[in-house]
């Protein structure tokens, strides 16, 4: 299988060696690494030329931070323009769900705009470069990042873990999006829920790994090898054997990413 959704380079280095090692014997080929901003960006690309094939790379800046300074954004665009290798997607990128929640809990402002902005760039040199896009768009948010998706023309966009209100979820079906499930399909039911509406054919599986989970994860450290249990319990809500579903997942990740 293929992990579609992973931040590798926030492994200890130790750790991923290790790791890398034994995807093979633990059923996985290929792992999709995102990344956070220009410095992770860097680290996933070494990763990617000491692994090639298997750390298949995706360049972004993850919406769940504090904005980037211009110069900091002008380097990291350029960066992914002119001197990164060839990479798989362009992401993470999305807008910031958890950081405007708890600003709000907080009782504090919080100003979506200039991320709304930033989001608008990403995705205009997605399209420029041809390149899939790796989303963090929840909730609400997801009907903002559809209006940029159908602005921009972009088809292949992938919301990861995705949750979201019945308005989202039917505009991404239409339009053709696809989504992952993490581990914690095995214990949400509200996951499971979308899992069985949403069609199998733009459905992948992931980890966001090093995230934790729970449930019969509790405790563990995060493997890719977890896309084996989210395949089973995927495929169990939809009537398929483990090994369909994961035929099925994998199948689809190598379409939408063109591995
Ligand atoms: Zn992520």
């Amino acid at each position: 299988m293929i992990d579609a959704h992973i931040h590798l380079e926030q492994y200890d280095w130790e750790a991923i060696d290790h790791m890398l090692k034994e995807l093979p014997e633990k059923g996985i080929e290929a792992l999709l690494a995102v990344s956070m901003n220009l410095e992770s960006c860097i680290r996933t690309e070494k990763l990617a030329a000491k692994y090639p094939g298997i750390v298949r790379p995706a360049y972004g800046f993850h919406p769940e931070q504090p904005l980037p300074k211009a110069d900091e954004l002008k380097a990291l665009l350029e960066w992914m323009e002119y001197s990164a290798g060839d990479f798989a997607a362009v992401g993470e990128i999305g807008l910031p769900y958890y950081s405007r929640t708890e600003a709000f809990e907080r009782g504090e402002d919080f100003d979506t705009e200039p991320y709304i902005d930033l989001l608008d760039t990403m995705l205009g040199l997605a399209s420029r470069l041809a390149k899939p896009v790796v989303l963090h768009a929840v909730y609400e948010d997801a009907l903002i990042v559809c209006d940029l998706l159908e602005k921009h023309e972009i088809q292949r966009a992938h919301f990861h873990w995705f949750k979201g209100p019945e308005e989202a979820i039917l505009r991404m079906i239409a339009n053709g999006y696809y989504i992952s499930f993490t581990p914690d399909i095995l214990y949400e039911a509200e996951i499971q829920e979308l899992a069985m509406r949403y069609p199998p054919e733009l459905v992948m599986a992931e980890t966001d790994g090093p995230w934790p989970f729970e449930g019969p994860f509790a405790g563990h450290s995060t493997h890719p090898s977890m896309i084996r249990d989210v395949a089973a319990t995927w495929g169990a809500l939809h009537g398929y054997s483990p090994s369909k579903a994961e035929e099925i997942l994998t199948a689809n990740t190598v379409k939408f990413f063109t591995l």
